[in-house]
């Protein structure tokens, strides 16, 4: 039994489609600074216009800026821009771990994520971890609001249903009587990589766009401030 949570290396939040992660623009300009590649860069190769299931509607998907999965930033079986890495990668497990230790909800935790076997924390633990998403958490909140306005106007924010859509019912009647853990998960990506499809790439001018809100001084002022208080929230952690 582990007293702290430990990553073990399994790659499975890196990879997994059924756990998307999104994107701020302050992720984008952070990574962008720590490669020293523009902005284009990043979200030319590693990037897309990916859907995020909703848990109260399974048919239901709001699209937004995310990590291409299985992301190209982990290399030699690690993270490649790791001082740089996302909000919601620094997130994870935390969140995880308070929503099973804290509020007692068992089924937050997947025994396919090595790092959540067997997994027994201190209460000092505990408290680091919720100061830690706290602090994290209030960065995530500012920043993807000010993405949002950008993706709004550039009409790639949005929800889409797809109950009616011929493909996700076949998808629905293949694994009708699939109900396994792994099957669910199957389903979830098959789901994932169909509402994707559907919505498609991030075009050129969408590219320039972001590229050119990513360089307001405003939102550079904000940014270098919060890429501060990562570096307090990650002193927490130590
Ligand atoms: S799922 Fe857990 S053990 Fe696996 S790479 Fe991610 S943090 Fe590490
Ligand atoms: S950015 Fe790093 S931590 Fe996040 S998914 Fe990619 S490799 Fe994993």
């Amino acid at each position: 039994m582990e007293a702290g949570f430990k990553c073990r290396n399994c790659g499975k939040c890196c990879s997994a489609f059924y756990a998307q992660i999104n994107l701020t623009i302050g992720d984008l300009i952070r990574i962008s600074d720590f490669l020293e590649k523009p902005v284009s860069y990043i979200l030319k190769n590693f990037v897309g216009i990916n859907p995020f299931g909703d848990p109260a509607n399974p048919t239901k998907f709001s699209y937004e800026l995310g990590i291409n999965m299985p992301c190209l930033l982990r290399k030699n079986e690690k993270c490649s821009v790791y001082d740089a890495r996302p909000l919601n990668c620094r997130l994870f497990p935390y969140w995880v771990l308070i929503q099973e230790f804290i509020f007692n909800k068992k089924e937050m935790i997947d025994a396919s994520y090595k790092c959540m076997n067997n997994l027994e924390l201190k209460k000092g633990n505990l408290k680091r971890y919720s100061d830690y998403s706290k602090l994290v958490g209030d960065i995530l909140i500012q920043e993807a609001s000010l993405t949002d306005n950008i993706l709004y106007r550039l009409k790639i924010k949005h929800s889409t249903d797809l109950s009616k859509n011929k493909d996700y019912q076949k998808l629905i009647a293949k694994y009708k009587n699939k109900k396994t853990s792994n099957n669910l998960k199957q389903l979830e990506t098959e789901k994932i990589k169909l509402a994707k499809k559907i919505f498609g790439k991030l075009k050129d001018s969408d590219i320039k766009v972001i590229e050119d809100e990513a360089k307001k001084p405003f939102l550079l002022k904000i940014v270098e401030n919060n890429t501060k208080r990562l570096t307090e929230a990650e002193d927490i952690l130590i």
